[in-house]
């Protein structure tokens, strides 16, 4: 009779359309047992028109192997989305670029210059990101943020608000949050990836996480270099909705 239930419920009450799936593929903070955690962060999103893989992690073997134990092909990928220059997020690519079908890959104009060819020459298409622009309807790039490390984090519109996700947002974790909600005008529903902090005070982090909460984030996913500290006052902060992010994770956005 349950059974029955189960099964009558799933025809009746689909999946609702437009929900956003975010699985993490490469962390360095673990979460699912099987895979392989490395220093490093890529996520797909699952959802919007396109898949989007976002950034490739250190090591491109780690990174196919952590796909296929999570389900993940490389000929889904509509679109490849590069954070930022720094290896523990650009490294997979030479592995990944043979395995998947012709993409456009949105890479930052500070680097573009890197992989440009050899992504053109495997028939890519290759958009050198600076400002803010539409990678494809409901996803957006913030464009080339920070005065240092130049990086693009990503804006997923879901019915829920605003989800950011940042690599390393070596801009500032609140500063690409609040340059996405200027440039969406919209509520954040939940920011993740890596935050940075590891180097941060108790004070400063305590301000940091000041500046998320007067952005009205209702719910952190932090990971990769976030930082020991920084990841459990967070989970103070947050508590429930503070989301468990590490490898493997699957993170569903109604
Ligand atoms: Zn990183
Ligand atoms: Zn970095």
């Amino acid at each position: 009779m349950f059974l029955l239930f189960v099964v009558l419920a799933a025809v009746v009450f689909p999946a609702p359309a437009g929900s956003v799936e975010i699985t993490i593929l490469y962390n360095n903070v673990p979460h699912a047992p099987g895979c392989t955690c490395q220093w490093g962060f890529a996520c797909l999103i699952r959802g919007p028109r396109d898949t989007i893989l976002f950034d490739t992690g250190g090591d491109g073997r780690v990174l196919l192997a952590n796909m296929e134990r999570l389900g993940a092909d490389p000929r889904e990928i509509d679109c490849v989305v590069l954070s930022h220059v720094h290896g523990d997020h650009t490294g997979g690519v030479a592995a990944l670029l043979p395995r998947l079908k012709p993409v456009r890959w949105y890479v930052p104009a500070d680097f573009v210059a890197r992989f440009r060819r050899s992504l053109e020459s495997a028939g890519h298409e290759v958009i050198p990101v600076s400002g803010p622009l539409e990678i494809c309807p409901g996803v957006f790039s913030t464009g080339e943020l920070g005065s240092g490390i130049r990086e693009q984090g990503l804006i997923v519109d879901s019915e829920a608000g605003l989800v950011v996700i940042t690599g390393c947002a070596h801009p500032g974790i609140v500063d690409m949050a609040a340059a996405a909600k200027t440039q969406r005008k919209q509520a954040i529903h939940l920011v993740l990836g890596g935050f940075h902090l590891g180097s941060r005070s108790r004070a400063e982090l305590a301000g940091i996480i000041d500046g998320l909460r007067s952005l009205g984030v209702e719910k952190v996913a932090p990971s990769h270099c976030t930082g020991d500290t920084a990841m459990r006052l967070f989970a103070e902060a947050w508590r429930d909705n503070c989301l468990s992010s590490g490898c493997g994770a699957r993170i569903t956005v109604p």
